[in-house]
């Protein structure tokens, strides 16, 4: 026990449910909750909005460094610099390059450092595919959700049309294939 409460780790691959259950617990605990794939997803797209590779480790770590990131509204909200992005970061599109910009190990250890710092005082749901192994690997809690492919493709579907957009059942099937595969062959922390 922290100072403010438990740390709740929840992690598992993309689709899986983790935000949906991450939410409603925090909700139901009165916990501040963290969903920090929206802050990998924040980064890739200030990375291709200002044509920084999405190969250049040194690049997008300077960027991550100038970035402000903060989940606000219960973790609803996700402001990049002041900009609310919540809905610019769920296209397929920043879904892609976020796994793309993941990979580095120097947006890794800036990312860590801030959601650890997030967790610090406890009181929080944390949602990730690390949080358990490397964010706060001394978490009080840990949940490890999953759930099979078609099953997060068809998840993922349902958010996507549900925001409006024009995507098939297969296309995001073959983006959550690529995604796990690119998730789970990374140097660091697959
Ligand atoms: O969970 P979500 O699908 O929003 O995450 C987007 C991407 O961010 C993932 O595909 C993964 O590459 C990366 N991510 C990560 N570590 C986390 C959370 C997300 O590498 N803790």
């Amino acid at each position: 026990m922290r100072n403010q409460g438990l740390v709740v780790a929840i992690d598992g691959p993309s689709g899986a449910g983790k935000s949906t259950a991450g939410r409603a617990l925090a909700e139901r605990l009165g916990y501040t909750y963290i969903d920090t794939g929206a802050m990998y997803r924040a980064l890739a797209l200030k990375a291709m909005r200002s044509g920084v590779s999405l190969d250049s480790e040194e690049g997008l770590a300077t960027l991550c460094r100038a970035s402000s990131i903060e989940l606000t509204d219960g973790g609803r909200k996700v402001i990049l610099d002041g900009e609310d992005v919540t809905s610019a970061i769920r296209s397929p599109e920043t879904s892609r390059a976020s796994s793309l910009v993941s990979v580095h190990p120097g947006v890794r250890t800036e990312m860590v450092a801030r959601q650890r710092e997030l967790g610090r005082e406890g009181k929080v749901v944390l949602d990730g595919r690390d949080i358990g192994t490397a964010v706060c690997p001394d978490a009080e809690v840990k949940f490890y959700l999953d759930a099979t492919t078609p099953e997060r493709a068809r998840r993922r579907h349902d958010e996507l049309r549900a925001a409006g957009a024009e995507v098939t059942l297969d296309a995001v099937e073959e983006d959550v294939r690529e995604r796990d595969y690119t998730d789970t062959h990374r140097a660091e922390s697959p």
